[in-house]
């Protein structure tokens, strides 16, 4: 292969890195495409929010046209808030308090952020074509095959497919993730039901982990403020983007043991829901209502894995971003910043050696000796903050669930 300067890029997966890096090169004038496996733009609910840190804004803001990253925090909920960490019943056992300011950290709804990351990149995104393997040839230099018999040929390839990530083991072979024995069901439930909300006025801008006394299981929610609506904010900034609807709602998830959700359960949403509403019987009768009434197509089952450091990069103008690289438990919320970080630098270094000339290898491997080490450091941090949080190491739980809740008052009385 000759050394290249001037380049195209393919990227795979149109999640929030792939989408991000797309948005950056094409503001740059670097000729791009996304390739998505999923047979449309909104075919899943991803009907979640995140939390995004000062990387994942920085990372947005770094790449988006001015009025889509307005909308991005326009259509945000308020800024800071806590994390709650409580016992089953609902009783305090010490709380994370966040910064109040609007660039430290901000709660987005998913489905919102991604129609924002999809703006102005329609005829750049090609839906139904799964990656399966990546070869040499073509006069780019790259070609990237897919399930349909089709290729496409590009200078660059970016594996940004996730966890399960089709391009892994050429681009970084022998570091497959490594499963963990945790698990989550997610679900979405409205926030305002029979005229009230049913997050009382104590918890409205708490995230909140209620650890059950037996180790290996705890339920987590928080509610989703729509700053503005995205159906006002979306015509003014961002008029020709689909606009989510926008009500507000309250995200959770049961965190089980893998073993606790039978292979016949996973895929079938109503099992699911129903499991989740099994294993979360002994909680608070908060709990249980949010479960109870659950959208049932966002129900979504995600088995915890943990990412392995890349040993070897096997093609020199290839790489990968996010998930497929370093995935992490959710705890800390770190999985998707680190993602949109990803993205950020490795936009920059793209855009950088287009302008400066140099070779676009080097600009890859300066992208990935980079980003090991800050996503590795996340990856070790969210396992350290599982195995505390839910393994059997007896002493942190008891405190936790145990002796901490009662110095607290009761935050929120059972009716
Ligand atoms: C319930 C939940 C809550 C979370 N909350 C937070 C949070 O608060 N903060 C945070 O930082 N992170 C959070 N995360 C983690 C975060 O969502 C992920 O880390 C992030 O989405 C990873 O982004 P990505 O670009 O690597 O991959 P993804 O966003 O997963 O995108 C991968 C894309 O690749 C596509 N794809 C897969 N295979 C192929 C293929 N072979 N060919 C073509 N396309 C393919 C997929 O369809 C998908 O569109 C949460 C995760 C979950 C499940």
């Amino acid at each position: 292969m000759s050394i290249s300067t001037d380049f195209s890029v393919a990227i795979v997966g149109a999640g929030l890195s792939g989408l991000c890096l797309a948005q950056q090169l094409v503001r740059a004038g670097i000729d791009v495409h996304v390739y998505e496996r999923d047979p449309g733009p909104f075919v899943r609910r991803q009907g979640y929010r995140i939390i995004l840190d000062r990387y994942g804004l920085e990372a947005l803001r770094a790449s988006l046209p001015r009025p889509l990253y307005r909308l991005a925090l326009a259509t945000g909920d308020e800024p800071g808030g806590h994390l709650r960490f409580t016992d089953s019943r609902l009783r305090d056992a010490f709380t994370i308090n966040f910064k109040d300011e609007p660039y430290a950290t901000r709660q987005v709804d998913r489905l919102t952020l991604r129609s924002i990351l999809m703006s102005g990149l329609e005829e750049r995104i090609h839906y139904g074509k799964a990656a399966v393997a990546l070869e040499d040839g073509g006069p780019a230099g790259l070609r990237l095959r897919f399930s349909d018999g089709r290729s496409a040929e590009a200078t660059v390839v970016v594996g940004a497919d996730g966890v399960g990530s089709a391009l892994r083991e050429q681009i970084m072979p022998g570091a497959d993730p490594e499963n963990s024995p945790m698990a989550g069901i997610y679900g979405r439930s409205p926030l305002r039901q029979d005229g009230a909300s049913v997050i009382p006025e104590a918890l409205r801008t708490s995230g909140v982990l209620a650890l059950a006394d037996e180790p290996g299981r705890a339920f987590f929610f928080t509610s989703m403020r729509f700053g503005e609506s995205p159906r006002d904010a979306f015509p003014r900034l961002a008029p020709d983007s689909y606009a989510p609807t926008g009500d507000d709602y309250v995200m959770w998830g049961l965190l089980l043991r893998q073993e606790e959700v039978p292979m016949g359960v996973r895929g079938d949403l109503l099992a699911m829901r129903e499991l989740a509403a099994r294993r979360s019987a002994d909680f608070h009768p908060l709990v249980r209502r949010l479960v109870d009434t659950a959208e049932l197509d966002a129900t979504v089952l995600n088995l915890f894995a943990t990412g392995r450091r890349p040993r070897q990069w096997a093609v020199p103008r290839a790489t990968m971003m996010g998930d497929a690289v370093h995935v992490m438990p959710p705890f800390g919320a770190h999985g998707g910043n680190t993602a949109l970080r990803d993205a950020a630098l490795l936009g920059r270094r793209l855009v950088e050696a287009r302008a400066n000339g140099t070779p676009v290898e080097e600009a890859i491997a300066g992208y990935q000796d980079e980003m090991v080490p800050y996503a590795f450091r996340a990856v070790d941090t969210a396992a350290r903050l599982m195995r505390r949080l839910t393994g059997g190491a007896a002493a942190p739980h008891w405190v936790l669930t145990r002796v901490l809740p009662r110095l607290h008052p009761v935050t929120v009385p059972e009716a």
